[in-house]
């Protein structure tokens, strides 16, 4: 019986060797496999059509400037009844909104919230792939407050000569001259004015109010209301007044945080090896931006049904290090809670009060 035994389990590892000796040596042919059905998938129907008429927002970059492997600069992406719009564009954005297969070619607006350079970075290379992702014959609207024509105006020089290789390379078919660039639509706005109705069409509203992040101004958040559906996206700012206002009875906060507790470590870390300058710009930066603990106080005082922390300061490369970040977060706002990453995406579905949650970037492979 033990004899037995043992042959058929000697019998059955022979068998998963050889499987394994088998799957290694067609490994390029099976690698090849999963890639073409990726090419399929990433070349085929993007996902605004698959989403439910309502407020979708995705998280197309949930870092800040300071490197991290996980995540890339500040982006929304704000899905309203079949349009796309985009809040701010962080270094490596536009890569992850085609991996989320939200078509750079189908925005139909980007947004600015203000003009530090993480949030500005890839201007440019949205333009282009808006241009050249679909032989866009109009360019990019931007809206921004004023200085924003400024940003644009840069981006449309440096990229001039690119415009000019892309049409003589493929053709004014595939690349209609007319289709480069960006329009700018910059807005006025003061340090304690009024709101700014900045989109009024199709249902779907966009409002723009001022935020606290001096000594950078002009500096806004914005506010989507479509279907019944709230969303505000905070900007970069410290614990602002005016957030928690126009965060009244949302249903999703998007807000940016920093935890000063693991920035301090950072901070230490930068004395340590004598990098004073380092270590100077990691104590400046607690004065302009918000802890999750004073997010979470905003949302629960805006009554608010969900807070998606974004901008997320330090990196936190795994999510053990969530708790950290959070301190008493979830003891302050007892409405859901998460850290977000590149690819979180939450859906407010028109009407009613139904939250869905996801993430667009998990099994691009
Ligand atoms: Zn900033
Ligand atoms: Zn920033």
């Amino acid at each position: 019986m033990v004899r037995a035994g043992r042959r058929w389990m000697l019998g059955a590892l022979a068998l998963v060797l050889a499987a394994g000796l088998c799957a290694w040596l067609a490994r390029g042919p099976i690698a090849e496999a999963i890639m073409a059905r990726a090419y399929d998938r990433a070349l085929g129907p993007d996902r605004i059509a698959a989403l439910p008429d309502g407020l979708t927002v995705a998280l197309c970059g949930s870092g800040s400037p300071l490197p991290d492997p996980t995540r890339a600069g500040p982006c929304a992406a704000v899905v309203a009844g079949g349009r796309l719009f985009v809040v701010d564009v962080g270094p490596g954005s536009v890569k992850n909104l085609q991996l989320m297969r939200l078509p750079p070619a189908k925005v139909a607006g980007l947004l600015i919230t203000h003009f530090h350079s993480d949030h500005i970075a890839e201007v440019g290379e949205l333009m282009l792939q808006h241009w050249g992702g679909g032989a866009a014959t109009a360019p990019l609207p931007v809206y921004g407050p004023s200085g924003v024509e400024v940003v644009v105006a840069g981006f449309q020089q440096a990229y001039g000569q690119d415009r000019d290789y892309r049409i003589a390379h493929h053709g004014p078919k595939v690349m209609p001259p007319s289709g480069f660039g960006a329009t700018v639509h910059p807005f006025a706005i003061s340090r304690s004015g009024p709101d700014v109705t900045v989109i009024d069409d199709g249902g779907l509203k966009v409002i723009a109010f001022p935020v606290d992040h001096g000594p950078v101004r002009p500096a806004v958040g914005y506010l989507f209301i479509y279907k019944g559906r709230r969303a505000v996206i905070s900007g970069d700012t410290s614990a602002s007044p005016r957030v928690e206002a126009e965060a009244g009875g949302a249903d999703l906060l998007v807000h940016e945080a920093l935890a000063p507790n693991l920035v301090a470590k950072q901070r230490e870390a930068a004395l340590r090896h004598g990098r004073a300058n380092a270590a100077a710009i990691l104590h400046d930066i607690l004065s302009y931006h918000t802890t999750p603990e004073q997010a979470a106080g905003i949302a629960a005082r805006a009554h608010v049904r969900m807070l998606l922390f974004t901008h997320v300061i330090p990196p936190l490369p795994f999510s053990a290090l969530d708790g950290p970040y959070l301190g008493r977060s979830r003891q302050i706002f007892s409405g859901t809670v998460q850290v977000g990453r590149d690819g979180d995406f939450v859906t407010l579905p028109a009407r009613g009060r139904d939250i869905r949650r996801g993430n667009l970037l998990r099994g691009v492979l």
